[in-house]
Formats: C-alpha cells, structure tokens, sequence
C-alpha cells in the first residue's frame, strides 16, 4: 500500500516530528560517514522551505536506555548546521519540558535536534508513556529513518497512534520504491548477488528472492556453506555446518542454472585454485568466477546485490567484490544495493553515483526482501486513493 507522503502534508507553521536515521559511525567524537546524514538531506530542504517548524529524532549506537555520553547526538547535530547550511538547535534532553520549549520557540524553517532516543529506556521497549511524550513534540509525524523501521520502537512505531498523519519522508519514499522494484520482480532478467560472512544472516532473504530470481550468484564466506552441501571440497573456508542442510534444500528447489556458486577461489596465500585443497581458506572469488558472475550480470534488467564477495578489508583479496562492483555498475539496468559492508566496498571503489539506488538500510533492507513487513512502514498513514 502507498504511504502518505511528506509531500502530502500541510506543513506552514506546524511543528513536524521527524525520525531520521542519524546511526553514524563515529571515531572519537568526529563522524566518520556522513552519508546517513546527507541523504535525508532532501526531506529537510523540503521541510524548511514549506515553513514547517522541525524537530529531529534519531538514535545513536547502544547506550541501552541509559544517559551515556559517548553517544550524545551533539555532534551530529553541529554537522548537520553545516551541511544544511542552517542552525540547528541541539536539546540536551530528548523529551519532556525542555524539549517542549525549545520546540514551541521554533520559528518557520527552524530545525531542532532532541538528544539520543535510546537514552529513554521507552523506545526500545515502545512504551506507550514515551511515546505520547515523544509526540508532544510535533503536530505531524514524518519518518525517514528507512534504517530503523524493521524496529517497532516509540519513535517507529509507537508515537504514530498520537498522530493522525504519519507520513513517509523523501529517503523512506525512495528506499521502498526502489527495494519494492527489486521484491515486485516484475523486470526479467533479474539477478540477485548474494555474499558476506555467513550464510544464516541471509537464508530468509535468500529463499524468498530464489522464487523470482533469474539468477542468484552466491559468493563470500556464505558460499563455502553451499558449497558443502553439494559435497565439495573447502579445506578451513568458512562453514556454517548448522546451515549445510538448509543450502542444500534451496540449492534442490532451484532451477536448473538458477543458482551460481564460485568455480574457483583466491586462497588467503594469494594462490587460485579450483578444487580448495585440504587445510586451504578461501577468501575471495577467482577470475573465472568473476567473469561468470559478470556475464550474468550484464544483461539483467533489475539488479540487487548485498554483501562482499570475498574479505574486501585485506586487499588484494578485495579483487572479486571490486570485479563485482564493476559489473554492476556497468548494467544498464535498475541496479540496487544494500547492506553496511557492501556499501562500505562500493564507496570506496568510487563507483557508488553509477548504481540506481545504495540503500542506507542495512538490516532493514533485508528484512523488507524477505517478505516481511517493517513495523515502521506499516505504522504510515495510508495515501489517499487517486
Ligand atoms: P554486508 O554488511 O554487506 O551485509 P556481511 O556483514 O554479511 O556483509 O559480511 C561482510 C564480511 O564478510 C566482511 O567482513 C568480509 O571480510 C567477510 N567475508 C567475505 N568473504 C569471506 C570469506 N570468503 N571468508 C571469510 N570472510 C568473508
Ligand atoms: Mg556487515
């Protein structure tokens, strides 16, 4: 169903409670990757020039629902008056009286930042007291904090039963359009590239995209899993031998040449071989499995690719995810990625603008392509039917 969107609302004047996803890494107090701040950049601009009074609410890593200060959104904040290029008012305290009056003295265009959500033990549990709390702080509800909604917290879930609009922001409206195209499948050929560290993070996502899927080319330390289950050879590669039999069941339901798993392998010495000797590790896809994966690749229509093919951090073990990378930003087609690692390789091989749509969720973006409905999707006003 539609989720009503920010564009939708009547904004001049009113104060709109905002849910961003500000999760970034930080190293000693300075952001490491501003992206998840940028990209709700859109959503904010939108909001300021319509006159809406805003105030932001975001977590920041685990502080569990206690007052830590290494996770202060502070300096989150001080980024983003530069990127906006506006003030933004930081509040100390993320509800209650201060955060009230801080909010009621926002002029039109005005931005706030509350302190870190998950300081109040209430958020994560959805506690219905902080989430009325938390709604005190806007006459309209918008998220756009994509990365967060496979959550049911206050500020996903719970605040939106205060609002009789809850509606979705530019990021959130992109990131469901996009991953919607990939989990619709109405494009053919369509390919899915699967790899990363372990093969039981992604089974679910896996088996439903398998129903649709042109091609599923698995690679990364997943592989090895499959790989034993069709009885091959892989010394010490990565294993997950809880998982084996559940491979070896999708690798059954599969088509005939639906499933491609790595022909040949780069050895953590460097070595490639085809047939992983005993005691060998393999780290990272060969040249012959690359050029099969890009043949695939090439000429599909719709592309989703999660996780490295191989231990990218150690280069020149990064050779097969860079050839993958490659490969998918060479596709003409509608070419989607997600996942934090993924991500993490594609922006430092440059090619990252060359890709349809780089979902900045990571857990969420899996949860939505194996089927399951996001709490913080769900809890969206309906848009009205044309
Ligand atoms: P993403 O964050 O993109 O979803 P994951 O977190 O699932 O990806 O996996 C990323 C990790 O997988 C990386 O740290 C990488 O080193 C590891 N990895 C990839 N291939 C292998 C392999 N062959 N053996 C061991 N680890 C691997
Ligand atoms: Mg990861």
């Amino acid at each position: 169903m539609p989720k009503l969107s920010v564009a939708d609302l009547d904004l001049s004047g009113r104060l709109v409670l905002t849910r961003v996803d500000f999760n970034v890494p930080m190293h000693q107090g300075v952001i490491t990757d501003d992206s998840r701040i940028t990209a709700t950049l859109p959503t904010l601009r939108y909001l300021r020039e319509h006159g809406a009074r805003t105030v932001l609410c975001s977590h920041l890593g685990r502080p569990k629902g206690k007052i830590d200060l290494k996770y202060t959104l502070r300096p989150v904040a001080e980024h983003l008056e530069r990127v906006l290029d506006a003030n933004v008012g930081f509040c100390p305290e993320t509800v209650g009286p201060l955060a009230n009056e801080m909010a009621s003295k926002l002029e039109p265009g005005g931005v706030m930042l509350v302190e870190n959500l998950r300081f109040q033990a209430g958020e994560e549990a959805n506690d219905e007291g902080f989430s009325r709390q938390l709604a005190e702080l806007g006459d309209v509800y918008v998220n756009d904090a994509f990365g967060a909604a496979h959550r049911a917290h206050a500020s996903t879930a719970g605040v939106t039963r205060f609002f009789t609009e809850a509606a979705a922001g530019f990021l959130m409206l992109r990131e469901l359009d996009y991953l919607g195209r990939v989990l619709a499948a109405k494009e053919h050929p369509f390919v899915v590239i699967l790899g990363g560290a372990k093969a039981s993070d992604k089974l679910p996502l896996i088996s439903h995209l398998a129903r649709t899927a042109d091609h599923l080319l698995i690679g990364g330390g997943m592989a090895y899993t499959f790989l034993r289950a069709k009885g091959k050879p892989i010394g010490d590669s990565l294993v997950q031998d809880d998982f084996v039999p559940a491979a070896g069941d999708l690798l059954k339901q599969a088509k005939h040449g639906q499933i491609l798993l790595p022909t040949d392998h780069v050895l953590e010495e460097g070595t490639v071989v085809h047939e992983i000797p005993a005691h060998g590790k393999a780290m990272d896809i060969g040249p012959a499995t690359r050029a099969a994966f890009a043949r695939a690749i090439a000429p599909a229509r719709i592309v989703f690719w999660n996780g490295p093919m191989g231990v990218f951090e150690r280069p020149p073990l990064d050779a097969g995810t860079l050839a993958v990378a490659r490969a998918v930003a060479g596709c003409p087609g509608v070419t989607v990625a997600g996942g934090g690692d993924s991500v993490a390789a594609l922006r430092a091989s440059g090619l990252e603008d060359k890709l349809t749509h780089v979902s900045t969720g990571g857990g969420a973006s899996l949860e939505f392509l194996a089927g399951d409905t996001l709490p913080g999707v769900a809890a969206l006003t309906e848009a009205p039917s044309a």
